[in-house]
């Protein structure tokens, strides 16, 4: 590595990423130091203040930088339980470092933190020297290490918006199976289901594993807004939507076996959270 740059603040660290070289942002290093140990220059993103968990009008906001071990301890995030849960499955000392911020930037399918934001609702904010967009975190994934985050933006903070809150009416649930509890998930679902009146009103899903990008069910929560908790019915037009691949980890039908079981259980456990 040739440079490596630690900005003390947002426009700092935009302009020297807007650089005309091989230069990537760096936030926990946990991804970047195993897979990209060939890049040029590194902006630290460490001190720019974005480590933060806090309420907003409508929602939470979580800094780019905020490590999975603060989401997992932070009460905030309890009431957002398949966030917080996904969080509780990282072991081991990976989880004070590693970020939320680089866990989507990364644009991996086995991202843990992927499927709940997906099936929250969540929203990305990239920010730019042209200002501020706003993107659905499951835009932000466009193949395997490819994403939406253009050269000189940085990945700010996400927006989970209050509805998808854990209430009365609201439960999600994040389900996850590795070959051993430390290794990287070999399948993984997040749902997340708001009722009214019984019914289903809105219903979220994100799936890790099921394609070669974390994927929004788009389908099968149409057929769950549309008719009900047919949990059987659901789950063929789960696997009808996803497209997993063999690898070292699982074969494909594996997963599609897996998927199924793990949609199911986050299904139960939606019930039960709404009980
Ligand atoms: C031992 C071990 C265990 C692991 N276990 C798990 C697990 O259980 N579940 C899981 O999902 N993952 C796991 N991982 C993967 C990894 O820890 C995560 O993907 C991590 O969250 C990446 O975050 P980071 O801050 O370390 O990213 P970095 O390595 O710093 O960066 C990753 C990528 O994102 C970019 N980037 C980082 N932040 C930003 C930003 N704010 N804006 C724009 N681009 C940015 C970087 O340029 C780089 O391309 C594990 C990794 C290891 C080494």
């Amino acid at each position: 590595m040739e440079e490596y740059f630690y900005p003390s603040s947002l426009e700092e660290a935009i302009s020297l990423l807007e650089a005309d070289k091989d230069i990537r942002p760096i936030a926990g290093g946990t991804e970047i130091n195993l897979k990209h140990k060939d890049v040029d220059c590194l902006v630290d993103l460490g001190n720019l203040g974005l480590n933060y968990i806090k309420s907003c009008e409508g929602g939470v906001i979580i800094g780019a930088t905020t490590t999975i071990a603060d989401i997992e301890e932070s009460p905030i995030i309890g009431q957002f339980k398949a966030l917080h849960d996904a969080a509780s499955c990282f072991t081991g000392s990976v989880k004070h470092l590693a970020t939320i911020g680089g866990n989507i930037a990364e644009s991996v399918a086995s991202s843990d933190m992927a499927p709940p934001l997906i099936a929250l609702g969540a929203k990305a904010v990239l920010v730019s020297s042209k200002g501020e967009r706003v993107l659905p975190v499951y835009k932000i994934f466009r193949g395997l290490r490819k994403t939406s985050i253009k050269k000189g933006e940085i990945l700010k903070e996400f927006f989970l918006p209050e509805e998808s809150k854990d209430s009365k009416n609201t439960a999600s649930s994040f389900q996850r199976l590795g070959r051993t509890e430390e290794d990287l998930s070999i399948t993984s679902v997040a749902v997340r289901l708001t009722m009214e009146r019984e019914r289903i009103k809105d219903a979220g899903i994100g799936v890790g594993l099921a394609a070669p990008i974390p994927l929004k069910a788009v389908e099968t929560e149409k057929f769950l807004r549309e008719n009900g908790l047919l949990v059987e019915r659901a789950s063929e037009v789960l696997i009808k939507e996803t497209n997993p691949r063999s690898s070292i980890r699982a074969s494909r039908e594996y997963r599609l076996m897996l998927e199924k079981s793990l949609f199911k259980r986050a299904l139960l456990e939606c019930g039960e959270r709404l009980r």
